[in-house]
């Protein structure tokens, strides 16, 4: 493998076929951006878009907008546009809220329409917000529910006719490990529970059969791979199957029968609609979907399959090149098993990631020990791979990341 040379990956680049969706994107010249799993470049149509949306649509054709250019039904058609991304139909998804206040609605849903159960069954180590709005939504119901933590491979077994949720992110935003929905949604079906999986590490980054696996909900976030900008409305998936059965506990007026019937009372919508909750950011959804824009031209099969080929290339070089500098593979090695990403353990590796940035090659951090290079097809080149283990050769090397600088915090890691 030491006989990869930049031209073997510059070939590779030559005879990609989903090459030309780089220009799609804005990405600064000098930089290699592996941070694409923690904020999606920006598409450079939503430049154009938000000056639409500002000056037209909210600057000339002002309140009118809300019927004239689509604003009431936003949320509903970015929804479907994600529906085809994830597996799902028209009307079963809302793009909407943060995840976590989806999880929240999700979570209610489905513990009311297993009432004689109190187990959620979560993974402890899954990205933090998950979990700990369980545990606010337990505490808020009072019912006596109990969240169960079951690591990756204990996950199958541990699900017994105890549970009432499993509530799981199909890739983990720390390893990239991939679980196998259909295999777990299966076996929670046949014990009569129900599953909520979160997508926030798997939307836009490989293939979702959602309905073909029969999930029950999902929710997911709009600003990584789907690419639609900082702090971009996230989504939440409800079958069809389940819809009009338990309402959501965030009861505005958005997720009234009729908003604009201004009833005194409650009356849920029976249909997606009853997860929204109040007027949602026009804004941030009008350039979300410049982001998703761009999904209907990608054939996921082949954007999967050069996903994994960008992550094999960046295990085999890094091992080859950097491994004798005390970094470890935290992520699988089999490519069918993980997402999108690739993850090293290293006792340094703040500041190993701190200056791999100052050298312009961006992925990130997670705490205590692993950083991560996400690879995102429509925009990473095989070439970045090999110019990112370079760099990271180089500051092993020449130590530079012993630099005082490279070594102190920042509120964002
Ligand atoms: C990124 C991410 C989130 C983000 O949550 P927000 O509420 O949208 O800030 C949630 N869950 C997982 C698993 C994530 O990776």
């Amino acid at each position: 493998m030491s006989e990869y040379t930049r031209d073997f990956f510059l070939d590779l680049d030559t005879h990609d076929e989903l090459a030309s969706f780089r220009r799609d994107f804005q990405i600064p010249e000098a930089m290699i951006y592996l941070d694409g799993n923690s904020l999606g470049a920006m598409p450079v149509s939503a430049q154009k878009r938000a000056l639409d949306v500002v000056s037209r649509e909210w600057g000339q054709d002002m309140i009118t907008s809300w019927n004239k250019n689509g604003w009431f039904h936003l949320s509903e058609s970015l929804g479907d546009k994600i529906a085809g991304i994830i597996g799902a139909k028209a009307g079963e998804v809302m793009a909407c809220d943060a995840t976590g206040i989806n999880l929240y609605k999700a979570m209610t849903m489905a513990l009311k329409m297993r009432t004689d159960r109190k187990v959620i069954l979560m993974e402890g180590s899954n990205f933090p917000t998950d979990n700990y709005m369980a545990q606010g939504l337990i505490k808020q119901l009072g019912q006596g529910h109990e969240i169960l933590f079951v690591e990756g491979e204990d996950i199958l077994a541990a699900i017994t006719d105890k549970v009432a949720v499993v509530s799981l992110t199909q890739v983990h935003y720390k390893t990239g490990k991939l679980l196998d929905m259909k295999a777990i949604t299966e076996k929670a079906h046949a014990v009569g529970a129900l599953v909520i999986w979160d997508l926030c590490h798997s939307a836009g980054a490989l293939p979702i059969k959602l309905n073909d696996c029969k999930a029950d909900f999902a929710v997911g976030c709009g600003y990584k791979y789907l690419n639609g900008g900082p702090g971009a409305p996230a989504f939440i998936f409800v079958a069809k199957r389940h819809q009009g059965k338990a309402a959501q506990p965030l009861t505005g007026w958005w997720s009234h029968a009729a908003p604009f019937a201004f009833e005194q009372d409650y009356r849920p919508a029976d249909n997606i609609w009853q997860c929204l909750t109040g007027t949602q950011p026009i804004l941030s959804l009008s350039v979300l979907e410049c982001g998703l824009d761009i999904f209907g031209r990608v054939d996921m099969i082949k954007l999967r399959e050069k996903s994994m080929n960008l992550c094999d290339y960046f295990i085999e070089l890094a091992e080859s090149h950097c491994a004798v500098f005390g970094f470890s593979l935290a992520s699988p090695r089999e490519r069918e098993r993980r997402g999108s990403q690739v993850s090293f353990t290293h006792e340094n590796g703040f500041a190993v990631m701190q200056a791999l940035i100052a050298q312009n090659i961006v992925g990130d951090f997670r705490a205590p020990h692993i950083i991560r290079f996400g690879f995102t097809p429509l925009y990473t080149r095989y070439v970045d791979v090999w110019d990112a283990v370079m760099g990271l050769k180089n500051i092993m090397e020449n130590e530079i990341w012993r630099k005082p600088e490279y070594n102190q915090r920042t509120a964002v890691t």
